[in-house]
């Protein structure tokens, strides 16, 4: 048997892996989540009907996370505690930033001294407006400290700043992945990034909206690959010292991903140009050398395929 907690668990990536461990009735999955951007629905066919499936509302950023965590003694913990949407965390920015920071800290503080291993879900982002193309993981990255996407960048630049003092202090066995764009089923229709927004526009057929020339790239992978890569780094028995890049790295640019939305769905939708966002990251795209070597693993499925299955998925929403 084997009890895992993921945190954040109703959100769009960690309830696609409660999902998948799920399957297996050996594994007891506890899930918390504040539901400030995660949604129940994500999990509902699995806490009504899975008997080793455990929901808890609970804030992140609460200290008795730190005594759950103790007394319930976890073989993995995942940590997706955090908005993720440059909309929810524009709008929430002081929320966004105590959560990656406090979240961790209390996690960490709870693991120190045990052997439960915690997956971190970084982000492309701590690389900011990147000036290496691609983005490999030595890169320092290009962040304004004190602008609008701080709150996300930083909190998640610092959260990692903090889980590697605790490796060296305390050789605690946390396994840093930073997740490129991520797209799929769960993904909330209304949560504003580009596929589910391009998506249900189209299909209802009113403006596509790209923000700014839509020639800024970014590389996007389907959840499943993501999860799949999520399981391999938590499955390996070494620790994993440094963080891996998890992500597509076939770079396609906003305009594009809008003509084939626009294509695929037979969409009658006008493509507009709207105001660009402020410090926006103009090109994406991950170096997966480290995911390849240490985990044999890459993304399978194709954009125009996940496409196609999203397409299902929020027709049927
Ligand atoms: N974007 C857009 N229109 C939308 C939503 C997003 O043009 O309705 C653009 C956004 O400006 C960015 C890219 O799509 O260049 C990806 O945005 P998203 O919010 O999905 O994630 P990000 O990579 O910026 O965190």
């Amino acid at each position: 048997m084997k009890k895992y907690l993921i945190m954040g668990g109703a959100g769009f990536i960690g309830s696609n892996l409660a999902y998948r461990y799920a399957q297996d009735k050996e594994n007891e999955i506890y899930i918390i989540d504040n539901l400030s951007t995660g949604k129940m629905e994500n999990l509902k066919e699995i806490v009504e009907k899975y008997k080793n499936v455990h929901f808890y509302k609970e804030d992140i950023r609460n200290s008795n996370i730190i005594k759950f965590i103790k007394d319930n003694k976890f073989d993995n913990i995942y940590n997706f505690a955090c908005p993720a949407s440059p909309k929810y965390y524009l709008k929430f920015p002081i929320d966004t930033w105590e959560t990656s920071i406090i979240g961790i800290s209390n996690i960490l503080k709870a693991i120190k001294g045990t052997k439960t291993k915690l997956l971190q879900a970084s982000t492309s982002e701590v690389y900011g407006d990147a000036k290496e193309i691609p983005q490999r993981e030595e890169y320092w990255g290009h962040v304004n400290c004190n602008g609008v996407r701080a709150c996300y960048d930083e909190g998640k630049r610092a959260a990692e700043s903090l889980i590697f003092d605790y490796k060296r202090l305390y050789n605690v066995d946390v396994r840093v992945i930073r997740i490129f764009n991520t797209y799929g089923p769960r993904m909330d229709k209304n949560d504003g990034r580009i596929i589910s927004n391009f998506i249900n526009q189209a299909i209802n057929n009113i403006d596509i909206t790209i923000y700014g020339t839509g020639k800024q790239t970014r590389s996007f992978c389907y959840v499943d690959d993501t999860i799949n890569a999520i399981i391999k780094i938590m499955d390996r028995k070494e620790h994993v010292d440094y963080p891996i890049n998890i992500g597509n790295p076939i770079e396609i640019s906003v305009k594009k991903v809008a003509d084939i939305i626009k294509m695929l769905t037979k969409s009658k939708s006008d493509i507009v140009f709207c105001n660009a966002m402020n410090d926006e990251p103009q090109r994406r795209k991950p170096d997966i050398t480290n995911a390849i070597n240490l985990l044999g693993w890459k993304p399978k499925i194709e954009l125009q395929e996940g496409l196609i299955k999203c397409i299902k998925y929020y027709n049927k929403k």
